[in-house]
């Protein structure tokens, strides 16, 4: 069902200028997945992610144990797009010690007192890590283009603001910043959770309706959904500029839960287990030390009996 095929198809070619309502939100009625009933196909989706699950808590140990390479996931999704409750499912199974998670807000004046990019930097993971962005940078060519307000509280220079040529700048530094990290050993793999207006509709009338979703509803919602062409423009400019060969973007279809966890637990379980990875070797001196560290347990043994 997540074959390399489909998987290929969510990925985004460098180069090419995506419309966002040409993509699918459900994936449903593509391929042989149209030819099953929805039942069927949510069965076998979770039964893909829960094969992944476990190959990726391998997957992540081996990246721990090498401590050579990192990965970064970054997660995009206009609200309710599903980035908490994929995070939650996908990486269930990993050491939490060998994951952070990363959530972005509105920059504080701390932030805003520093260039846009120096607060994601700071948190980037170390070898042998898996950093999970729940927004990230991308926020400072999405909201921003869409709020150009935005732009008048990061203190730039006046011969500096939002421009063509500004955005494209915005573009040229991340693309930039992604190849130096992907050079120096990370995996960078970039998701943008595509949900339609009407099932965001959905999503917001549960947060509404529901006594224990409704924590979740925030005045921003409504207000943000306002404006979802200008959202659907920015993210088609962010996308189309930024999906590299280094650091490619991958739009999951995400009207269904079920199919977008299965997607993004398939596309980072791929990725990792691709590097090859194995436990270290032990050389001469470890060997020697762990002969002596096996006869003084073997000798302990012997005298306690
Ligand atoms: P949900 O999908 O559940 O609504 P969320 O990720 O939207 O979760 P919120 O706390 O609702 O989390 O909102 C975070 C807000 O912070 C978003 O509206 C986002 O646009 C905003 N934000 C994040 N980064 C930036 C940034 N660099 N500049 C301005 N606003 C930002
Ligand atoms: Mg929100």
């Amino acid at each position: 069902m997540f074959t390399r095929d489909v998987i290929n198809t969510l990925k985004v070619p460098a180069g090419r200028q995506i419309r966002l309502n040409a993509i699918s939100t459900t994936l449903t009625e593509t391929g042989e997945m149209k030819k099953l009933k929805k039942r069927v196909l949510k069965r076998r989706a979770q039964e893909i992610l829960e094969i992944n699950r476990r190959e990726l808590t391998k997957a992540q140990e081996l990246l721990w144990a090498s401590d050579c390479y990192s990965v970064l996931i970054i997660l995009q999704a206009m609200d309710a797009g599903g980035k908490d409750g994929t995070i939650e499912h996908v990486m269930s199974g990993v050491n939490p010690q060998g994951c952070r998670v990363w959530s972005f807000r509105e920059p504080c004046p701390q932030e805003l007192d520093h260039t846009y990019l120096w607060r994601y930097v700071q948190v980037l993971p170390e070898r042998g890590m898996i950093g999970i962005f729940n927004r990230s940078y991308y926020e400072d060519v999405l909201v921003g283009r869409v709020h150009p307000e935005l732009l008048d509280r990061q203190k730039l220079p006046p011969r500096l603001r939002g421009d063509e040529a500004f955005w494209n700048q915005r573009y040229e530094d991340i693309n930039a910043l992604e190849r130096y990290l992907v050079r120096n050993g990370m995996v960078i793999l970039k998701f943008f959770l595509h949900i339609s207006k009407e099932e965001q509709k959905e999503r917001f009338l549960e947060r509404l309706t529901d006594p224990e979703k409704q924590w979740k509803f925030s005045a921003s919602d409504l207000r943000e959904r306002r404006s979802w062409d200008a959202y659907m423009a920015a993210y088609e400019g962010a996308i189309s500029a930024t999906s590299t060969e280094w650091a490619p973007w991958y739009v999951i279809p995400a009207d269904h839960k079920w199919i977008a966890r299965t997607a993004v637990a398939t596309i980072v379980t791929a990725a990792i287990k691709s590097l090859d990875l194995s436990f270290p070797g032990v050389d001469e001196e470890k060997k020697a030390l762990i002969m002596r560290a096996l006869q003084e347990l073997e000798a302990e043994g012997k005298s306690s009996c």
